[in-house]
């Protein structure tokens, strides 16, 4: 297939089935380049490494773009994505500062501000149709609120969602945001997303389209942090740094080993799960045996709940050599087994890819949240608690480790407060939102009542 450029890959992104395009080698990052990008900002570096992939938005008005969206006023930080130092070598990579207080932000809101721009120079409109049971779907509506030629349709079940994310997601009164909740549960709005964009007729005269967790446009956005937290943590060229990272989709640690293959001195991706883990289990062993959605446990780290990853298969293509014969091979045989089996390659995980990975459990979460707390006065939310305890394992001494803050304490104050006895503050910003007037249309599980909708309410 011949290469396509960055713009249809985007559009092309927003299949709800497909959209695992990537591109087959990535761009080198030598020694010299790397140096001089250490006195940019977060945008001005976002600029470059973005750069090296979007070949058809020019440098200026790229600049100018993610000068838009790596805003201080929105990311509640100066520095966008600040460094917090823990104890025994461990420091935070702050990802959660932006609107929903989730590391989603980060890819989001740039993937809101390109959409906007492709869409304006092509004068298109786009429907986006999802289904949420909290977290992405927060993230989506936040990115896209407002932005001309886009509308954003999500489902949610009605009454089942957190007091803060029903007020983070229904208080939003911008009119291209619509928020459908529908009674009955996750599975069944999920259902209704599948079976109206599978109405190829219906999906093409409503430019229905997904902002799924395998969209190339948020794997990309997504590298330019672990450039930021290695050019903060080191002092010059060569120097290793180790990451770990809170994994479900694998959609966060692929961003880091694309970084580490365009020539990053990562030394150890460490890939960290909670209770549901198939993917530590593949790098412990070399089986990848995804599970059933009965088998997948709900946990206090519940954004990493996942019974199969959509990003790994990217990953391990690159494990077989580029082949994509044995890639087809390897995705056959778990249709036909439920698994494969690499443990032949298991060597090569770490020696060559620098992955390790461990698990937790919850009462390992609550002992992290309460140590880190007690030692250093931070706060840290049951998800990055899974990456602390993991890493905590793989500290090398003079290698520094970025734990990846994937979310802050406030989104999920109840464990914090089994944790230490007292529920997490929110931000100063949201403490207001409990009492912001909510807008949200509730109707039945009915795919015929949210085709109506879309139809009286499309962009
Ligand atoms: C989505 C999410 C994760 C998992 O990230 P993946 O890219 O799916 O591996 C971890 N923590 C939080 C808080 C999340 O929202």
């Amino acid at each position: 297939m011949a290469a396509l450029p960055f713009s249809d890959i985007l559009l092309e992104g927003l299949a709800p089935d497909g959209g695992l395009t990537l591109p087959e080698s990535f761009p080198h990052v030598d020694t010299q380049q790397l140096e001089s990008w250490r006195a940019l900002d977060y945008p001005g570096l976002a600029a470059e490494v973005l750069g090296l992939y979007i070949d058809d938005i020019p440098r200026a008005e790229l600049s100018r773009l993610v000068r838009q969206v790596y805003r201080p006023d929105v990311f509640g930080a100066a520095e966008i994505v600040p460094l917090k130092p823990l104890n025994d070598g461990l420091t935070l990579l702050g990802l959660s500062q932006g609107p929903t207080l989730a590391f989603k932000d980060i890819a989001m809101q740039f993937l809101g501000h390109v959409f906007e721009y492709v869409l304006t120079q092509r004068n298109a409109t786009l429907n986006i149709l999802g289904a949420t049971s909290g977290d992405t779907g927060s993230a989506a509506e936040y990115a896209l609120r407002g932005k001309r030629g886009i509308s954003v349709f999500m489902l949610s079940p009605y009454g089942r969602m957190s007091d803060f994310q029903r007020a983070q997601m229904y208080s939003l009164q911008d009119a291209n945001i619509h928020n459908l909740a529908l009674r009955g549960v996750f599975d069944e709005c999920q259902d209704i997303v599948k079976k109206l964009s599978g109405d190829l007729d219906f999906k093409a005269s409503h430019h229905l389209g997904a902002v799924n967790s395998i969209n190339w446009a948020r794997i990309a956005a997504q590298i330019v942090y672990y450039f930021w937290g290695w050019l903060r943590v080191t002092h010059g060229p060569g120097e290793q740094v180790s990451f770990a990272v809170p994994s479900g989709n694998f959609g966060n640690i692929l961003s880091g080993h694309i970084a580490r293959s365009m020539g990053l001195p990562v030394r150890r991706l460490v890939l960290a799960t909670n209770e549901n883990n198939v993917l530590e289990e593949f790098f412990r062993t070399g089986i990848y045996r995804p599970r059933s959605a009965e088998q997948t446990q709900a946990t206090s780290s519940p954004s990493m709940d996942i019974s199969r990853a959509s990003n790994f298969e990217r990953f391990v293509f690159d494990l077989v050599g580029q082949d994509s014969g044995k890639l087809r091979e390897l995705w056959e045989q778990l249709g036909r087994r439920g698994e494969f089996d690499l443990s032949h390659m298991r060597p090569q995980f770490e020696s060559r890819y620098g992955f390790v990975s461990g698990s937790s459990t919850h009462a390992d979460r609550l002992r992290t949240i309460r140590s880190t707390y007690e030692a250093t006065g931070v706060l840290i939310d049951p998800h990055t608690a899974d990456g602390v305890k993991v890493a905590a394992h793989y500290v090398e001494s003079g290698i520094p480790m970025l734990v990846l803050e994937t979310a802050l304490p406030a989104k999920f104050s109840k464990t914090i407060e089994e944790a230490i006895g007292v529920p997490a503050e929110p931000p100063a910003h949201l403490r207001s939102l409990a009492s912001l007037a909510q807008r949200v249309e509730v109707m039945d599980c009915d795919a015929q009542q949210v085709r109506r909708y879309i139809e009286q309410h499309a962009a």
